[in-house]
This record gives C-alpha cells, sequence and structure tokens, in this order.
C-alpha cells in the first residue's frame, strides 16, 4: 500500500541533490546574479509540478519570486523561505557542499538552502498523495532575509495579508518551532566635524553620542542598543573632520521600538560640541513578534501533526528577527522554525542533521493539509 512518510523517505537522495545545487551558487545577499541563479533552479523545479512563479524584478538585489499552482484559488497558506545567505562571493569555492555520514555542511545549507527542498517535496508528497491541498498555499521566496528583508517587506506584508495563517520555513534549532522573535533595526550616525579648527572633532563629538545611545540599553526590558562600529579621522596628528557608526538595535515589543526609535532620533537630533553636524538615517525594521492567542492553535494544530508520527515539538523564544516579525505585524498568526534541524547558521560549522529532511517534509505536508481540511 502506498504511503506518505515512505515516498518522502525515498525522496531523500533528491532532496539532498537539490540542497547540493543550491547550496553550491555563492549567494549572500547582494550577490544578485547568484541569487537569481537559485531563483531560477527553483522556479525551474515549481514549474515541473505546474506551479506559476511571478518574478518581482529588483534592480540592486536578487528578484523576488511569487509562486502557486496554476489552478490555486485564494490560497489561505503563505509559505517563506529566503534565498540569500550571509556569505560573500568565493565561498562556494573554499568550502562547497559536504556531506559525512548524517550531516550536510556548506554555505547556507541550514540557513535555509535545505528549507527550499523540504518545502518543495512536502508540495509534491501532497500531490502524490492525492491531496489537493497544494493548491492551497502561495511561496514567497526572497533575497534579502538575512540583511532585514527591506526589499521585500512590502510584498511579503502585501501577500500576508490576503492570508489565513503563514509559515517560515526557518531551520529548526535542536528541532523547536520558533513562536516568538525580538524585533529590531539599524541605524547609521555620520558626523562631521572640522579638521582646521582645534576642538571641532568630529571622533570626539562621535564619542559622547555613542556613551548616550548605549545608556538606552535597558537588560530587564529587553531592549539592546549595541554601536558595533565606528570608523573616521585622517590621521593621528589631525583633528578628525569625519566619524560614523554602525547601531544595531534589539526590542521585546512594538511599544519598545517606537519608544527607542524616538530616543535614537533626539540623542542625534544636536550635537554636543558646536560646529559638528550629525546625519543619521536607518529605522526599526522589524517589529518585535509577540505570541497571539490564534498562533497559539496554529502551534497545537503543528504539535498535535508532530505527535502523529512521533515528534515531540517544542516552541521557543528567539533572539534573531525574520520574516515572521513581517507576517505576524500583518495580522495572521505564524509560526517559524518549521524547516529541518540543524545549528550553527551564519558560522563555517553551520550543519544540516539529514535525517530531519524526511520528518520535516512529512510533518510540512501533514500541516497544510491539516489546515486545508474544512
Ligand atoms: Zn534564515
Amino acid at each position: 500500500m502506498w504511503n506518505l512518510k515512505g515516498w518522502i523517505k525515498q525522496q531523500e537522495s533528491n532532496m539532498l541533490e537539490l540542497i547540493e545545487t543550491l547550496v553550491n551558487i555563492d549567494s549572500g545577499s547582494y550577490i544578485k546574479q547568484g541569487i537569481d541563479k537559485v531563483g531560477n533552479v527553483l522556479s525551474g523545479e515549481y514549474a515541473k509540478i505546474d506551479f506559476e512563479t511571478e518574478v518581482h524584478e529588483q534592480q540592486k538585489l536578487g528578484n523576488n519570486l511569487l509562486i502557486r499552482h496554476r489552478e490555486a484559488v485564494n490560497p489561505e497558506i503563505l509559505l517563506i523561505a529566503h534565498m540569500d545567505t550571509v556569505f560573500g562571493e568565493g565561498t562556494v569555492a573554499g568550502r562547497p557542499f559536504s556531506r559525512e555520514g548524517d550531516y550536510a555542511y556548506g554555505p547556507g545549507v541550514i540557513d535555509m538552502k535545505a528549507s527550499h527542498a523540504t518545502t518543495l517535496y512536502a508540495l509534491k508528497a501532497l500531490m502524490e498523495s492525492g491531496s489537493e491541498a497544494f493548491k492551497n498555499v502561495e511561496l514567497v521566496l526572497n533575497t534579502d532575509e538575512e540583511i532585514g528583508s527591506i526589499a521585500s517587506r512590502e510584498l511579503i506584508e502585501q501577500v500576508a495579508k490576503t492570508k489565513k495563517c503563514a509559515l517560515i520555513l526557518e531551520p529548526a534549532q535542536n528541532g523547536h518551532l520558533v513562536s516568538e522573535r525580538k524585533g529590531g533595526g539599524k541605524y547609521f550616525l555620520k558626523v562631521h566635524g572640522k579638521s582646521a579648527h582645534a576642538g571641532i572633532s568630529a571622533i570626539e563629538e562621535l564619542a559622547r553620542k555613542i556613551l548616550k545611545l548605549h545608556a538606552l540599553t535597558d537588560w530587564e526590558k529587553g531592549i539592546n542598543v549595541n554601536v558595533g562600529l565606528i570608523s573616521g579621522g585622517t590621521s593621528v596628528n589631525t583633528i578628525a573632520p569625519f566619524a560614523e557608526a554602525a547601531i544595531d538595535v534589539r526590542i521585546e515589543t512594538w511599544e519598545d521600538g517606537d519608544t527607542v526609535d524616538s530616543a535614537i532620533k533626539e540623542i542625534c537630533s544636536y550635537s554636543e560640541i558646536p560646529g559638528t553636524r550629525l546625519e543619521l538615517t536607518g529605522n526599526i525594521t522589524r517589529p518585535a513578534w509577540n505570541l497571539t492567542a490564534e498562533a497559539e492553535a496554529l502551534i497545537a494544530i503543528i504539535t498535535e501533526e508532530g505527535q502523529k508520527n512521533g515528534l515531540e515539538l517544542l516552541h521557543e523564544k528567539s533572539g534573531g528577527g525574520s520574516d515572521a516579525n513581517l507576517t505576524s505585524f500583518a495580522g495572521i498568526p505564524s509560526i517559524d522554525g518549521l524547516g529541518p534541524v540543524g545549528a550553527d547558521a551564519h558560522q563555517e560549522s553551520e550543519y544540516l542533521y539529514i535525517p530531519s529532511l524526511a520528518e520535516r517534509t512529512l510533518l510540512l505536508a501533514n500541516v497544510i493539509e491539516r489546515l486545508s481540511s474544512k
């Protein structure tokens, strides 16, 4: 007798082959050509199962893709998986896809090239099983998640508004789902001084602002303001005519986002040293994502579907943001961490735990089926 679980397990080598192809394309957020290549591979795979791709072209960043089945009518479930990685050009040449026993390695293997394989094969599995649920999904494959989804945010929010829920395919650390994430943003401060006039030092001005910015950190409230990069000056015996800083912000609630944003703007609105001039850009790009009752109901469904196949799924709060921050901000229940299991995202030691491919594919297929049965 045909069985869904068995069919998926048989697809493991095909999934690994696709993952190898995707990992071996350098696709850091700023490598448009590489990301578009990844997009072409994926839209080609989806075309084979009659899914159509709407290409949202971009000048500098990779093209975002909106994908759904040819016969889909008002699909209710939004699936999101990003195609960019944090690794620059040439990374693949140095350490391409590799495999050792139950583990696979390579740039972006778990964050999140492997998720594209589980997503594609979950839809194929539904198709094989005779279910129609694959027509109830729409996919956004975006190209700038690792740099805050600044350009894909509008598309995500617009598509989210027409959906009942969002399933985000970020990898599963320790196999856990993600139900809440911190929000945050990045700011850039430029300070202009006057080198000819003793005392009007851009570096001194910046130093004073850094102290004020860091003082906004409130560990109890989970507010973190960190100046992580500074540069400036021209030589050791010259008054610095210019200095700049990059500021990273993390917040726990939407309200804190507004408060911290106003405070940063206030601090950078005037100079401490007369004669210096400040220029601030940036904002909160990811609203904080907090657990809602609707999302808890969604978690209950997912954990039940996991239990049916022996998966004990827990959910947790994660420090970093993702596109779930955006879909939940758009007002729909969202759950993240539905991708395969692995760890060390953004590091050389990043790995995928291969046996989780089949498990997570089955879980995703069952969840989509369940959410689609009326
Ligand atoms: Zn990711």
